[in-house]
């Protein structure tokens, strides 16, 4: 297990960050010359908590990727300017246009919680959308290591991006992959989910066969682990299209799932 707000090592310059607040997996590779620094967590704070921790372990200069738009992931990006922030081209167009109804979601959200704090810092972080956009593949050399940046198809949001570290073995997922109490949460899905090329999205991943997958959420797992998630995710399309041509009922639906009802309500919603 790792412990919440320390980095571990994965392979040699490759690290793995776990985070309190909604359980988030941010990700740091070190080269010769840069460091990449994969999600910056959710808010002008947390990126800056986030920043000095990278300056813990390298005084390299530093560039970002955000996996997706995702607040939690994507909006702590302030604290690293002036830098390049690649992400793919609908993550850009996501966080210039929605992310005012977000904003105001997740404030109420936190001030129904308590977490005032939270909210107000949420308040005060200017989005930072990137400026280096890619909707298939790019290389970013790190000096004796390259990071891959790749779309490996439509999964969690339509516009997901992983990194893999070649050399190392290890893949970044993003929530293309979470390692929550049942592999997803209720949180996995969401209206702007893909579930039915989620699958055929997580084959890409394992095509790549990565030793080690650093989730979004949660601790680094193996590719068995990604393997055994397809498979349940290929039942809940399965089972979504039989409720959805009325050949099971939703009850039927959630007692043939191999996740909880109220993982499995969530996936039945999203995009087709
Ligand atoms: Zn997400």
């Amino acid at each position: 297990m790792q412990v919440e707000g320390e980095w571990t090592e994965l392979a040699d310059g490759v690290f793995a960050r776990r985070h309190g607040e909604l359980d988030l997996t941010t990700g740091l590779l070190v080269g010769t010359e840069r460091c990449l620094v994969i999600d910056t967590r959710g808010d002008l704070e947390q990126g800056a908590e986030l920043a000095a921790a990278v300056r813990s372990v390298t005084s390299l200069p530093w560039t970002v990727v955000y996996t997706h738009a995702h607040f939690d992931h994507a909006w702590g990006g302030e604290a690293f300017l002036p830098t390049h922030v690649w992400g793919h081209r609908d993550c850009a167009h996501e966080l210039l246009t929605q992310s005012e109804t977000v904003r105001a979601e997740w404030i109420a959200h936190y001030r129904g919680e308590g977490k005032f704090d939270t909210a107000d810092a949420l308040a005060r972080t200017t989005l930072v959308p990137p400026d280096r956009t890619v909707t298939g593949l790019a290389e970013l050399p790190l000096g004796g290591r390259t990071a891959v940046l790749l779309h490996p198809g439509q999964a969690h949001t339509g516009h997901d991006i992983v990194v893999h570290a070649r050399d190392a073995g290890v893949l970044f997922a993003g929530d293309v992959v979470e390692q929550a109490e049942h592999g997803f949460g209720v949180d996995s899905f969401g209206s702007d989910t893909y579930l039915a090329s989620w699958p055929d999205t997580m084959d890409v991943l394992l095509g790549l066969e990565p030793d080690v997958v650093v989730p979004g959420h949660g601790n680094p797992v193996d590719a068995a682990f990604v393997r055994r998630h397809r498979d349940g995710l290929r039942e809940l399309v399965t089972l979504r299209d039989a409720l959805s041509r009325h050949r099971l009922t939703r009850q039927e639906v959630l007692a043939a799932s191999p996740y909880p009802a109220d993982v499995t309500e969530a996936a039945l919603g999203g995009q087709l």
